[in-house]
């Protein structure tokens, strides 16, 4: 997903934020401290509604951590590798490193997550009445409720049978159990998507003209990401049909030209676009030859001019565990998936032994690969 920063790694998996996670977390800090919790309970020092305020959207985010961290244990157990996870406003996406392998996988590994935030949201309406009962300060017990009911909200939400979200996924599996085809099986759910996306955009305007207010604005921005998410997601379907039983190996360009780490910006602008030069993305590699990064020339010319001499690529260069890396005999269907949602296009192809740099694979690769498949295809 573009846009996002990195938080920090859980058990080894990067865990990225997307800037729409702080919008919410401002969001519910200022909904709470400033309007709701002084509205019900108008008695208090301001500190104390700001430190809830913040209390609670710092619980919500963790929520929605607990939900894509579940998704990540079972995957795991189930022997999916996870490659990263995102956060975002409505919950988050967990990149897994290869395509589940049963419907049974697909249905585990997405219904946990709802099912966390579920639990999530009974423990913590538990909680409000306990306190409640303890006879706790108002502001608490509404801070506690106010969880309960998002927790719950957001297991409601991404159970809806719309991809991209885990409901989404669970209309996949069922729709695979029964036709046995997992890439019809997607283009359904993402078709479902899409409407859903749709029936959101249209309900978004028509309050806004209803109502004569803006809050419809947020209902047709969660349905312009679903179409374009959903529209995507069965883009995906209809390259894996295509690439089904091709291995990584067969559409790498083999030997890239790489840069060394130490190379200064200037150095590596005088030799391009001629030669060797004539791609738009390197890998970067240390002193022993080792893959350590990927830069491309948009990343290069950020650096302002008078800075170019001074400045090497391992400063501009995204690092290698944020590139998305693949072994030659891995099915293209995997890396694709992998792929979907990545900062940088291009897969870095390793040797599964020493690690080394085998190959790369860009959208160039990719599309060329489709036209060739697809064309054969079509005249046998
Ligand atoms: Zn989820």
């Amino acid at each position: 997903m573009k846009g996002t920063f990195t938080l920090g790694r859980i058990a080894g998996v990067r865990v990225a934020v997307h800037w729409s996670v702080v919008v919410i977390f401002l969001l519910v800090t200022v909904t709470l401290a400033g309007g709701r919790l002084v509205r019900l309970y108008p008695d208090y020092p301001t500190a104390v509604y700001w430190v809830l305020g913040l209390l609670v959207a710092v619980v919500f985010v963790a929520s929605i951590l607990a939900h894509e961290v579940a998704h990540a244990i079972v995957a795991r157990r189930n022997g999916i590798e996870v490659e990263d996870m995102t956060l975002w406003m409505l919950g988050g996406v967990a990149r897994l490193r290869s395509e589940t392998p049963s419907p049974g996988v697909e249905l585990r590994v997405a219904g946990v997550g709802p099912l966390t935030s579920a639990v999530l949201g009974v423990l913590f309406a538990a909680s409000a009445v306990w306190l409640d009962v303890l006879a706790a300060p108002g502001p608490l017990v509404e801070a506690v409720a106010w969880l309960a009911a998002i927790n719950i909200l957001l297991a409601l939400f991404n159970s809806i049978p719309a991809a991209p979200l885990d409901g989404g996924r669970l209309l996949r599996a069922v729709v695979w159990k029964f036709t046995g085809d997992p890439v019809r099986s997607t283009v359904i759910a993402a078709a479902a998507g899409r409407g859903f996306g749709w029936l959101l955009v249209a309900y978004g305007f028509l309050s806004i003209l209803v109502t004569g207010t803006f809050a419809g604005l947020w209902m047709a921005l969660i349905g312009g990401f679903l179409i374009a998410a959903a529209t995507a997601e069965g883009r995906q379907a209809q390259l894996r049909g295509v690439f089904a039983g091709i291995r990584t190996r067969d559409i790498m360009t083999p030997h890239p030209v790489t840069v060394p780490a130490t190379t200064t910006v200037e150095q590596f602008l005088a030799g391009a676009p001629f030669g060797q030069y004539r791609h738009t993305a390197f890998p970067v590699v240390d002193a022993e030859e080792s893959p350590v990064g990927l830069v491309t020339v948009a990343r290069v010319d950020r650096v302002p001019v008078p800075q170019r001499g001074s400045t090497s690529l391992a400063a501009v260069m995204a690092p290698i565990d944020e590139v998305t890396t693949a072994f030659p005999d891995e099915p293209v269907t995997d890396v694709l998936s992998r792929l979907a949602g990545a900062g940088e296009s291009r897969v870095l192809v390793l040797d599964r032994e020493s690690h080394a740099l085998v190959g790369i694979v860009s959208q160039t690769d990719i599309s060329r690969a489709f036209t060739w498949l697809t064309a054969t295809r079509d005249r046998r």
